[in-house]
């Protein structure tokens, strides 16, 4: 099965072109997703978090506290490292189980930080979806309560757009309406299928 890696920085457009993937029928699976779930109670990344860094970052609900999480680790290098590695093998693991399940043409693999997180092995292309900082500003400010400097600090702490762009195999400029995305999906989902087809002729 042919494996796309969706990708891109904050508020690029990921999100809404997966969406566009999956009314095509293409299975999607979603790293930020599988995140979550292996944080849950229960899970054996919720008792290492709690372990490493404390009670604190558990809400009133029991659930960990994400975005408090990712707050603390932002500036300290050292213990955003800790936190991947609870994360990352486990989100990797998670992906590859869930890949051997599927039967499907091509599959589309959301993973936010890619390339932060040297990911590229797990998928055969990359697919890049590209916006121009101004515009991720505004539209991360629009659906969530972040300032704007806020925003700009996440970006930066991402990696460069130029860098991504030169990784990707293929791009969709998000800067216009919806529709056109929808559009750029849609070509790229016929050119997924081709390249499918391709793949086990050979
Ligand atoms: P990401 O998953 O990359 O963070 P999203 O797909 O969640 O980005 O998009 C961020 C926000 O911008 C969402 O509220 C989404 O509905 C909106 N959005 C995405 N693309 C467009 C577009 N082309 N026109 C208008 N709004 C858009």
């Amino acid at each position: 099965m042919l494996r796309i890696g969706l990708t891109g920085g904050i508020g690029s457009g990921k999100s809404s072109a997966a969406a566009m993937f999956a009314r095509r029928g293409v299975p999607v699976i979603d790293a930020d997703e599988i995140a979550k779930q292996l944080v849950a109670p229960g899970q054996p990344a919720y008792e290492r978090i709690i372990q490493r860094f404390g009670k604190e970052f558990v809400d009133a609900d029991g659930f960990i506290d994400r975005g408090r999480l990712r707050r603390h680790v932002f500036d300290d290098p050292a213990s955003r490292r800790e936190l991947e590695a609870i994360l990352h093998p486990r989100v990797r693991q998670q992906i590859q189980r869930q890949l051997r399940a599927l039967r499907a043409p091509y599959c589309v693999i959301v993973i936010p930080l890619i390339f932060e997180a040297n990911q590229q092995d797990l998928v055969d292309r990359i697919l890049v979806i590209d916006a121009a900082e101004d515009t991720q500003v505004q539209r991360v400010a629009a659906r969530s309560s972040l300032a704007d400097d806020e925003i700009r600090k996440i970006i930066a702490a991402q990696i460069g757009r130029n860098v991504r762009l030169r990784q990707a195999h293929d791009v969709i400029t998000n800067e216009g309406e919806l529709e056109q995305l929808e559009e750029r999906v849609d070509a790229f989902h016929t050119r997924y299928l081709d390249l499918a087809r391709e793949q086990r002729e050979q």
